[in-house]
């Protein structure tokens, strides 16, 4: 060991903020430092009913005491139950669990490379992406993200994938050719920075793939679950694709991720086909139809889009107050992009000094991802730490320009 740097026996992956948490409750967090933190990051959208839920509580302790695993050899009447459930909320007919995002959409990618193979097409393998998407770390999806600076230092990536601008649907056309199994799209870019093509974008690829027997993926990790207002964020498009994929906020906080697909897209996939050793995990599934049980509450949505309506409202009396540091307010129900125009890692820093926890995107933009309880109260408050952030960025700001 050589430099001071690495005391640390993490991997250095991480930038790490210089603040740890000892336990959080609803959309508060209780910092090391013995501040109290509203948190606008969830976890990076996974703790949609905020930290320590009482019914998510009470779930995994009654299933801690019963049964932590069992794989995949047996019976999983639980199992059974989440994928019912999901099926019966959503257009999908078969699911298959995973631990994780990434794994979720490995599945969906070889799922659409496994329908032509079953209808004898096995060249059809190639998958058409979109410029600033997010979809992974492994190989695979780190591929389909395609992002130069993510794939720097890790070899020849995996092949088959055909990038696009978003929103460009002459290249999608141009792009499709014999070997084009499918298109996979986020219904709303979270890390690319909370961007997506208008509804009528997402139309014309359904018809393309109709037209052309492909498969329409949406990668709704992110924008799953309630985080754009509905529970899947296809349902707002009013566009249905053929393979979905959900994680993050799918276990309110417990580590599973699921991809979902109609009967036709499960042509084929039998017994030997697809496999995880700890997919649909008792406790993460007992998690994940606790998380149902409160989602699928009446009037749950309603809350959602109501205190959406309001938190954009304020961010845009804040955007048009503080030119100097923000551009534009963007996103769906509580998936919220500023747009800064100070470096975004600054306005991070400087929420992050007024206690307010936020996550950075792609395009220079600050992610505002509150747990999807969050209450009008809370909202108001958020607002004026950010007002606040926003008034010593642009103290700075003219002291610079006056340098
Ligand atoms: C976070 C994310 C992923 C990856 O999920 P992991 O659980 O980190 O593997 C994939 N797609 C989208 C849209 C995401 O936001």
């Amino acid at each position: 060991m050589s430099s001071a740097a690495s005391t640390s026996h993490l991997l250095p992956v991480f930038a790490r903020a210089d603040v740890a948490f000892e336990r959080g409750e609803g959309v508060w967090l209780h910092g090391a430092d013995g501040e109290r933190y509203l948190d606008f990051t969830s976890g990076v959208a996974v703790n949609s009913l905020g930290h320590c839920h009482p019914h998510l509580v009470e779930a995994l302790q009654q299933q801690a005491t019963k049964l932590w695993h069992m794989s995949n050899l047996f019976k999983s009447p639980d199992g059974e139950r989440l994928a019912a459930r999901l099926c019966e909320q959503s257009f999908a007919d078969k699911v298959f669990f995973a631990n994780s995002g990434a794994e979720a959409m490995e599945c969906a990618l070889k799922m659409a490379r496994h329908y032509h193979f079953s209808k004898g097409a096995p060249e059809r393998t190639r998958i058409i992406t979109f410029e600033g998407a997010f979809h992974g770390r492994t190989l695979g999806t780190l591929a389909a993200t395609g992002s130069a600076k993510y794939l720097e230092g890790y070899g020849e990536p995996l092949s088959g994938f055909d990038q696009v601008p978003l929103g460009d649907i002459e290249a999608v056309k141009k792009a499709i050719g014999p070997h084009t199994a499918a298109i996979l799209i986020e219904p709303l870019q979270g890390e690319g920075g909370v961007r997506s093509p208008e509804t009528a974008f997402f139309r014309a690829l359904r018809e393309l793939c109709d037209q052309h027997g492909l498969l329409l993926i949406f990668d709704e990790v992110q924008t799953g679950m309630g985080r754009t207002g509905e529970l899947f964020a296809y349902k707002r498009i009013g566009v249905t694709p053929d393979l979905m994929s959900l994680a993050k906020a799918l276990g309110g906080g417990f580590p599973i991720g699921a991809c979902l697909a109609t009967a036709e897209a499960a042509t084929g996939m039998a017994p030997g086909s697809h496999g995880s050793t700890f997919g649909g995990n008792p406790l993460a599934v007992a998690s994940a139809n606790a998380v149902l049980d409160v989602m699928l509450k009446p009037g749950f949505f309603d809350h959602v889009k109501k205190i959406s309506v309001l938190l954009k409202q304020k961010l845009a009396g804040v955007v048009d107050r503080f030119p100097q540091v923000l551009s534009e307010v963007r996103g769906e129900g509580l998936l919220i992009g500023l747009k800064a125009v100070v470096p975004s890692p600054d306005l991070v820093a400087a929420l992050r000094d007024q206690k307010l926890l936020t996550v950075g995107a792609g395009d220079n933009v600050v992610r505002l991802l509150p747990p999807l309880i969050v209450s009008e109260a809370e909202i108001e408050e958020a607002v004026t730490r950010l007002e606040r952030a926003c008034t010593v960025l642009s103290g700075q700001a003219a002291q610079r320009e006056a340098v």
